[in-house]
């Protein structure tokens, strides 16, 4: 008899593969082991076993598998499970399932790239195959698949190479994230004993027979009264000439006192844990109706506002979980925000908490995984991002997910396009723990799905310690232009409020939906606006470098001098981004530090953080930024949020911006003010009387959602109709034309009047694709799974098509 094994490949192939294998290795192989296979004319691909079988394909001959490379099945059958149900549920592979879910370096293939580790090896460890490969790593620094085949004089290397990997003597080769550790500053301050009038001048006459002790005294007044900030050792040595000795003498003596701000954000490093907190009536209360609504509900939701204390209540959850010796997985929508997340759960739960992240190293997640896969204290709390959901739990009880309507949580790009929440709703419900959505601005769909009773819903509305609400308040810019009362972007009101707020030693954070100078050059004789040339959208003015860019593919000019379309000099720079906002600050308050945060700033190593920890160490006083400002970040000094403008939000054409704006500002806000001073926010509008706004400035979440909730079900949108998103791209414009237009005709013979489109999106070409969009709209009493088994038909007669073969279609199901 003949023996064949299904095996899943990481590409986007609509069926899995059959290989033969020899009936011992049929008896061996079980599913979720990985094989070597080869693929097309040359390529080898690892592969994952799904099914051992005595059939064979049909169609086509079955290639014999190259090797075996585990003895054991690397991916559970829950995991299994949960890749069927993301296949299936966002119309995508189990091969791109696959890709997403395991680190490089469990898929070795043709095309992988190693080099060498950084550990000293003893040579004798080292099979002779090994010592061949890593001798030619001395003379190499980095060797393809092929060049192992050459080397060894064999095919079927991968698992040579597996237990190079394994054993730490190579590398796959890709990006690596380097931690960031932050440098400690030293502060000092006088010692509360002194800070009376008259212990202080007691103090001054004391130290009149040491004259340069008394100048450093006296320097650290002079530096307090000017700069209301903390003082840096530095600062103070500098200004009084000091050395480091007399103050180290202040120090000794006990007149002065030393400290570092944020000595919280150095890496975890000691045993010892902290008790958690004692929740207070209002977070005792959220807990126990949590909990009473987990015997009810599978997945609850926690709305509490900014600073309610929600994390403590977390904390609680997650160490009752632990007691009953199960996993916790705290799913965020970003790790490179949450240093200060991750080091609060350390203090509470030390060595338990590993993080994952698709930032860190191939070799860390590995280690992260197995620990996960074995169930090792180390990995008892794993707080990831979206793709923590992959991990190989066996015993996980409790999935948190903070943050929750934050749309990065959504896989826009590659496939699979699924969505962390979701998913890990799914994955819960299959070990049969328990989920918690926790926000403070829910998504509409989380909200409803409460309010129908599908989950269940607690609230929690008083901020912690009775810190106030930030008071809002709506600032009508078309009015204060027609009074003249504009300086630049700025209204007068703003700049009255920064400058009390920067004059008490407060910092102020300015909120632009939008990077860059300037949107658009446009010409003043022509009204020329230069284009990108990959895409259908017009380039943006990046002052700081003097280039023109495109924020959809990154290709970038050097600023123009004449108008390419007229000739004239005169070009005028419209609309404006966080660079020429940071500009005009610069210009309006010169005495004060400012520094931008946006995806230009923080694109390089450490991006994030640089920014994070001067703004902490109070390096800057007023931060510009984008939306990355919004997540969950905690900063003590800021007493002053300016959202510039919330109409750009407002009109942003998408069916959520309404629901997104009102999040955004509420979450920006929520930075305002979190100790015991009343933050302000100011938001300049030309439409003070939108209802948002007014939602936005009273924080009346029900309203926001009533209201748009009518406009879903009015409109048809989600969450009360599930939507499809196809997106047919084509570099050449008629054939995707024709193509999205019978694609559409068939959807509607289906479908009727729920196919909108084809249409082409406000970018019509990017990176030189011509862009279609059809939109699939499905009635909640329409099945979903035959809902999307007549797309795949219409799917397979649109590929069998040639002239359409080469139109590639892009399946978004829940698209955001
Ligand atoms: P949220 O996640 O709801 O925005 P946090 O959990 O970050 O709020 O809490 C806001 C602040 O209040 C934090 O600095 C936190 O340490 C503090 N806090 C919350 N609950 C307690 C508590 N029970 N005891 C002491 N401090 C608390
Ligand atoms: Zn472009
Ligand atoms: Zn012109």
């Amino acid at each position: 008899m003949s023996y064949y094994i299904d095996v899943i490949i990481p590409i986007p192939l609509q069926k899995l593969f059959t290989y033969g294998v020899t009936s011992a290795e049929a008896k061996f192989l079980k599913q979720g082991m990985r094989v070597s296979v080869p693929f097309g004319k040359s390529k080898i691909y690892t592969g994952l076993v799904y099914a051992i079988h005595d059939k064979a394909p049909v169609g086509y001959e079955a290639k014999d598998i190259e090797q075996i490379l585990d003895e054991k099945p690397v991916i559970t059958q829950v995991q299994l499970q949960l890749w069927q149900w993301i296949a299936s549920y966002y119309m995508c592979t189990l091969g791109d399932v696959m890709r997403a879910a395991l680190p490089n370096a469990f898929i070795l293939e043709s095309e992988t790239v190693v080099i060498k580790g950084a550990k000293t090896i003893d040579e004798s460890d080292l099979k002779d195959d090994e010592f061949l490969v890593y001798e030619a790593l001395h003379h190499q620094s980095s060797l393809k698949i092929q060049d192992i085949s050459g080397i060894l004089n064999k095919q079927g290397v991968l698992p040579v190479i597996k237990r190079l990997i394994e054993k730490e003597v190579v590398f796959v080769e890709e990006e690596v994230y380097e931690k960031y550790i932050p440098k400690l500053v030293r502060y000092v301050k006088l010692h509360s004993e002194f800070t009376s009038e008259t212990a202080l001048h007691t103090l001054l006459d004391d130290l009149s027979r040491a004259p340069k002790q008394r100048e450093v005294i006296l320097t650290l007044f002079s530096l307090s009264a000017k700069t209301k900030k903390p003082i840096k050792v530095s600062d103070l040595t500098a200004e009084s000439g000091a050395s480091s000795a007399i103050i180290k003498t202040l120090i000794d003596k006990g007149i002065l006192e030393e400290y570092h701000i944020q000595t919280d954000r150095v890496e975890y490093s000691g045993k010892e844990t902290e008790l958690s907190k004692m929740l207070n009536e209002h977070q005792n209360q959220a807990l126990a109706e949590i909990e009473a609504s987990f015997k009810m509900h599978r997945v609850v939701l926690l709305h509490g506002v900014t600073s309610s204390g929600k994390t403590e209540v977390y904390v609680k959850l997650i160490e009752d979980t632990l007691k009953q010796g199960k996993q916790v997985l705290y799913l965020l929508p970003e790790i490179a925000l949450t240093t200060q997340l991750i080091k609060r759960l350390q203090n509470y739960f030390g060595e338990k908490v590993s993080v994952f992240h698709s930032k860190y190293s191939s070799h860390e997640r590995v280690e992260v995984w197995n620990n996960v896969l074995n169930n090792q204290q180390k990995a008892q709390i794993v707080l990831g991002a979206r793709s923590s959901v992959f991990l190989p739990f066996n015993n996980l009880g409790l999935i948190v997910i903070d943050e929750e309507h934050e749309q990065s949580f959504k896989q826009f790009d590659p496939a699979p396009r699924y969505h962390a929440r979701d998913t890990a709703v799914v994955l819960a419900h299959i070990h049969g723990a328990k989920t918690l959505l926790g926000s403070a601005t829910p998504s509409l769909e989380s909200y409803f799905n409460a309010k129908q009773n599908k989950y269940g819903l607690v609230e929690l509305m008083y901020r912690y310690n009775n810190v106030l609400m930030p008071d809002i308040e709506l600032v009508d810019i078309k009015d204060k232009l027609k009074r003249k009362r504009m300086t630049g972007h700025f209204s007068d009101r703003l700049i009255e409020e920064m400058t009390e707020a920067l004059g008490q030693g407060y910092q102020v954070i300015l909120f632009q939906n939008r990077r860059g100078f300037s949107p658009i050059v446009e010409c003043f004789t022509c009204g020329h606006a230069p284009q990108c040339p990959n895409c259908d959208v017009s380039l943006t003015y990046h002052q700081y470098r003097n280039q023109l860019r495109c924020h959809y593919c990154g290709y970038t000019t050097v600023m123009h001098k004449t108008c390419e379309a007229c000739g004239s000099p005169e070009l005028d720079t419209k609309g404006f981004g966080t660079e020429q906002i940071e500009a005009e600050v610069k210009q309006l308050f010169p005495e004060y530090k400012a520094a931008r945060m946006d995806l230009d700033t923080t694109r390089g190593k450490y991006g994030y953080e640089k920014i994070i920890t001067a703004l902490e160490q109070q390096e800057i006083d007023i931060l510009v930024g984008t939306q990355m400002l919004t997540k969950g970040l905690d900063f003590r000094r800021v007493k002053l949020v300016g959202i510039m403008n919330a109409d750009t939000m407002l009109n942003f054409p998408d069916f959520r911006a309404h629901e997104r704006s009102f999040q955004l500002m509420l979450q920006v806000s929520g930075r305002a003010g979190r100790t015991a001073e009343r933050g302000k926010v100011l938001i300049q509008t030309y439409n003070p009387h939108h209802n948002i706004l007014q939602q936005v400035s009273t924080n009346n979440y029900i309203d926001m959602f009533s209201e748009q909730m009518n406009d879903r079900y009015n409109f048809k949108y989600p969450p009360v109709y599930k939507q499809i998103k196809l997106t047919l791209k084509h570099k050449d414009f008629n054939r995707v034309d024709t193509a999205s237009i019978w694609y559409a005709k068939s959807l509607r013979q289906v479908f009727g009047d729920y196919v909108l489109g084809p249409e082409a999106p406000p970018i019509a070409r990017i990176r030189n694709q011509f862009h279609k969009n059809i939109l699939i709209k499905i009635p909640k009493k329409q099945s979903l799974a035959k809902t999307k088994e007549a797309i795949i038909k219409i799917n397979n007669s649109f590929l069998s098509i040639k002239d359409f073969r080469s139109v590639n279609v892009i399946l978004n199901v829940d698209n955001f």
